[in-house]
């Protein structure tokens, strides 16, 4: 696509390197420019709408342009737009945002400690249990256990966490210390005549053979998502998580939620841990935290983790991590707002009804020819393409599907995210029923005409 000289489009080819992005592709397609958002909408700047299904990146919960967010951060801008939490500093919002954090914690949490994306969030739960590992007098204890298609960032240490092949292949990837156990997706992974709970039974018995072949006191925490977000969406089954503690607690090896994407009402409680019965040390959040107008992450720990790094600290004589944005004001006092809003609005009542008409209008299209899964919790949801349904599988390069299908809906008017061949469908927590019927409408048409594309 050509586009006229020092359009933005041109100017953004000429000077931006995206993420997750084809960068000689972007230099033959260019960017769609979103110039405003409102509701569950954006707008390009050309005027066309688009209907956000994911929320931008699972985050905007509340929806595009909220005042309240925008007079909170105009706010606290005009009384104090930076300070830092070192050294014994504080300010006003960081200590309610901390209070409200413990507060809302589906299990006993101690301590707070505050990063700026969910990246650096668990990378730094990785140097806070290394820390801790040794405060113990446990040296050795330093491995971290993670899933297959789990997603956790993209730092050195974070994206080796992750367990999808394009955040290593290249980059060396990963880091020593970190091993990867199966995805709890019974639909694609099961063998042949499993049942889902034979399935958690293997996925269960797989994590402690890994366990006793690392050394039970080598493996410091097991990394998860209550649901996977950015691996497809993988819903576990119902007793997956029952097992895997059980396995956990046998081996005193912690359990770290990486709620980011699930934190703050997206399956339909105020945090996966608690749609899913586990029973964490530690919890990340981000995202929906602030509705990503802001960036900020934070780090929830218990008694049993805050403990030892307090102890190690004092030895020591300084915890030395932090970062210089770490707790900022304006981000705590827009995450504050954000929080109340979801709260005073009933959003996780929103996502029950209007995610259980969401999956209403998914599980309609169960019956077509090219979806092979349709899957999700709350208002999060996925629904996964196929060319041969027995065989569940799609064409021969992989994503092309999805990117296909992905592609057609954005030029219908809606923006989702393929990952491999998923769809995703993870929309503002404010989304009507009546939007969520447009936005499957699109969804189906756009299947259809792939269909009709590939003959
Ligand atoms: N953890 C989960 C579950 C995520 O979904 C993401 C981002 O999508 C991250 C961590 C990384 O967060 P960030 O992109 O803010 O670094």
């Amino acid at each position: 696509m050509t586009h006229s000289p020092n359009s933005p489009e041109a100017r953004d080819v000429a000077h931006h390197l995206h993420g997750y992005t084809d960068a000689r592709r972007h230099e033959e397609v260019g960017p769609l420019v979103i110039d405003r958002g409102e509701g569950v909408h954006v707008f390009d700047i050309h005027g066309k709408r688009y209907l956000e299904a994911m929320a931008g990146l699972w985050s905007v919960g509340v929806g595009f342009s909220e005042p309240r967010l925008v007079a909170a951060a105009t706010k606290q801008m005009s009384r104090l737009p930076f300070y830092h939490t070192f050294g014994h500093k504080a300010q006003g919002p960081v200590i309610d945002l901390a209070e409200r954090l413990i507060g809302l914690a589906p299990v006993p949490m101690s301590k707070v400690h505050f990063t700026n994306s969910g990246s650096e969030a668990n990378d730094t739960v990785m140097k806070l249990l290394r820390y801790r590992s040794n405060a113990l007098g446990e040296p050795a204890r330093k491995t971290f256990i993670a899933r297959a298609k789990g997603y956790h960032g993209v730092t050195l240490a974070s994206a080796s966490l992750t367990g999808l092949p394009n955040n290593h292949r290249s980059f060396d990837l990963p880091i020593a210390g970190i091993r990867h156990t199966m995805s709890p997706h019974w639909w694609r992974e099961a063998l042949p005549g499993e049942t889902e709970e034979a399935f958690a039974t293997r996925c269960a018995d797989e994590l402690e053979a890994l366990i006793l072949a690392e050394g039970p006191e080598t493996v410091a925490a097991f990394w998860a998502e209550p649901v996977m977000g950015a691996g497809g969406v993988i819903v576990p089954p119902a007793t997956y998580w029952p097992k895997i503690q059980t396995v956990l607690q046998k081996y005193g090896v912690l359990l770290v939620a990486d709620e980011v994407i699930c934190g703050f009402g997206r399956t339909g409680n105020w945090f996966g841990s608690t749609t899913y019965g586990m029973n964490p040390d530690v919890i990340v959040v981000s995202k929906q935290l602030s509705s990503s107008y802001l960036p900020i992450s934070a780090i929830l720990i218990n008694e049993r983790v805050y403990g030892p790094i307090a102890d190690e600290s004092k030895r020591i004589g300084t915890f030395g991590h932090g970062f210089t944005a770490s707790g900022h004001p304006v981000a705590a006092a827009v995450a504050l707002e954000n929080l109340a809003i979801i709260e005073e609005r009933d959003l996780i009542g929103n996502v029950r009804r209007v995610g259980a008409h969401l999956r209403a209008r998914l599980d309609a299209l169960a019956g077509h020819p090219m979806i092979g899964e349709i899957r999700g919790v709350g208002l999060i949801a996925a629904a996964e393409l196929v060319i041969d349904k027995p065989a569940k599988t799609a064409l021969d390069v992989p994503g092309r599907l999805g990117g296909m299908v992905a592609g057609i809906m954005q030029d219908k008017g809606v923006i989702s995210r393929a990952m491999g061949e998923a769809i995703a469908f993870c929309p503002p927590m404010i989304i009507t029923e009546l939007q969520v019927d447009e936005m499957v409408a699109v969804f189906a048409a756009s299947v259809d005409e792939a269909k009709v594309r590939l003959g």
